[in-house]
């Protein structure tokens, strides 16, 4: 899986756009949901199953729908967030995302390109691969907490943000003069 990390600040640059900058850094929690199965040592359990975990936000919706509309967005963007954590996942490795009606997939996107003295060269390969779900308890449950990958990704969007936010007060102050 991507780590945490990763999934974290993926949730948060899909939520931003659409939120204020401390709603998207809550919502972007509905991100990491999908792997609340690795407390009990089943990564990819049933929480990464998207008709299974829909009828678990059905009530969310519904309920906001009889009491609140207001929160409607919330509940919309939190449902993106969690799927695209199970979308992220399908490429890295077996994902029950349409389990118990289809076994685990994985997308093996393969792409590797190099320079070298015969110039430049691309491969590529993909493969859909299915197989019965694995939901034993694990002794150490697979894909890191944290990887450098989700450390840089991280560093670049807390640069970009600071970018925009230094960029902004600039145009605020030339509005001024
Ligand atoms: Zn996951």
């Amino acid at each position: 899986m991507p780590d945490l990390l990763t999934h974290y600040v993926s949730s948060f640059l899909v939520s931003r756009p659409f939120f204020k900058t401390r709603e998207a850094l809550l919502i972007s929690f509905a991100g990491l949901l999908p792997d609340l199965d690795a407390l009990l040592r089943v990564h990819r359990w049933f929480t990464h199953s998207l008709p299974i975990s829909y009828v678990f936000w059905a009530p969310v919706f519904l309920g906001i729908l009889l009491y609140d509309k207001k929160y409607l967005k919330y509940a919309a963007m939190g449902i993106s967030l969690y799927t695209l954590h199970v979308f992220l996942d399908l490429f890295c490795g077996y994902t029950p995302i349409l389990w118990p009606f289809y076994p685990a997939i994985w997308l093996n996107v393969g792409l590797d390109g190099i320079f070298s003295q015969n110039g430049i060269s691309f491969s590529s390969s993909f493969k859909v691969l299915t197989q019965s779900p694995d939901f034993s308890q694990r002794s150490v449950v697979e894909g890191p907490i944290i990887s450098e990958t989700g450390v840089i990704i991280f560093i670049i969007a807390i640069l970009v943000i600071v970018a925009e936010n230094l960029g902004r007060r600039k145009m605020r102050k030339i509005e001024w003069m």
